[in-house]
């Protein structure tokens, strides 16, 4: 599943090069998860402004309103000149002077959402809820304690909520857990201030190093410029259930929270 990282990644792919273009036609295939809330004329010949991240959301800024896209389980966009016929997993394509954007999502929990702006109604529903942004100066360590300080559950399952930092997947959360080593299963409100630093500084650290390996590849990601990731080939524990710590020579573990598989190192995070 795309995480922060490949959201960011796939932004900076074709950020600049749609930036100015005019939309010239649009084509939708099979529902995705949500309706693109409008009729696709109304974004003919309307300009993409720019692309900004929020979460793991990409925001198409139009003349009138912007577009929400989100990569769902499975979704990667492809942004060129000449691409090859829309093939059946391919469910939205935005034709413009630049060239073609396209969504392939062969699952369809991805989204294409047009809101008329970022205040409205729909937009508050899919953005609102969202937690700060990890890599902005918003994201603030004495904060982060004292929100995880009001919560019971196990950390992993904070990260992964997104309501208090966004974007922090089951990738990333593994492995900022094991560089701030902490186990993923104690409980959020038992972290102390000085824990809850190095964990503010792994998820940075982690992020940030991703986004500069292109994100990770592990089944289909690419980016919009159709370049693999390869943040997977240095990740510390997940994926890497029964091999030895790169720190220690303990064996790497996994377990399951919440219907996702969580790795750690039982030497390196033991509490
Ligand atoms: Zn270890």
């Amino acid at each position: 599943m795309p995480e922060l990282p490949e959201v960011e990644v796939t932004r900076m792919s074709f950020a600049d090069r749609i930036a100015g273009a005019a939309i010239l036609a649009v084509r939708i295939g099979k529902p995705l998860r949500w309706p693109l809330g409008c009729d696709t004329a109304q974004l003919v010949g309307q300009t993409v402004h720019g692309v900004r991240r929020r979460g793991k959301y990409l925001l198409l800024d139009l003349d009138h309103g912007v577009l929400l896209i989100h990569l769902g389980m499975s979704g990667r966009l492809v942004f060129g000149l000449n691409l090859p016929e829309a093939g059946v997993h391919d469910h939205f394509e935005l034709t413009t002077n630049r060239g073609l954007l396209r969504l392939r999502d062969p699952r369809r929990f991805g989204a294409v959402v047009f809101v008329p702006s970022q205040d409205s109604a729909l937009a508050t529903k899919l953005l609102g809820g969202l937690g700060v942004e990890p890599l902005s100066s918003a994201f603030d360590a004495c904060t982060f304690h004292r929100q995880l300080k009001t919560r019971q559950v196990a950390i992993k399952q904070v990260l992964l909520a997104g309501d208090i930092v966004v974007g922090v997947g089951n990738i990333y959360a593994s492995e900022a857990l094991f560089m701030a080593g902490i186990r993923p299963t104690i409980s959020a409100r038992r972290l102390s201030l000085a824990r809850v630093r190095r964990l503010h500084g792994a998820i940075r650290e982690v992020l940030s190093r991703a986004i500069e390996r292109g994100g990770s590849t592990l089944r289909d990601f690419s980016s919009a410029a159709g370049e693999d990731g390869h943040f997977q080939l240095e990740a510390m524990v997940y994926g890497r259930e029964g091999l030895e710590c790169r720190v220690c020579d303990a064996r790497i573990k996994s377990l399951r929270q919440g219907q996702r598989s969580t790795f750690f190192c039982p030497r390196c995070q033991k509490g």
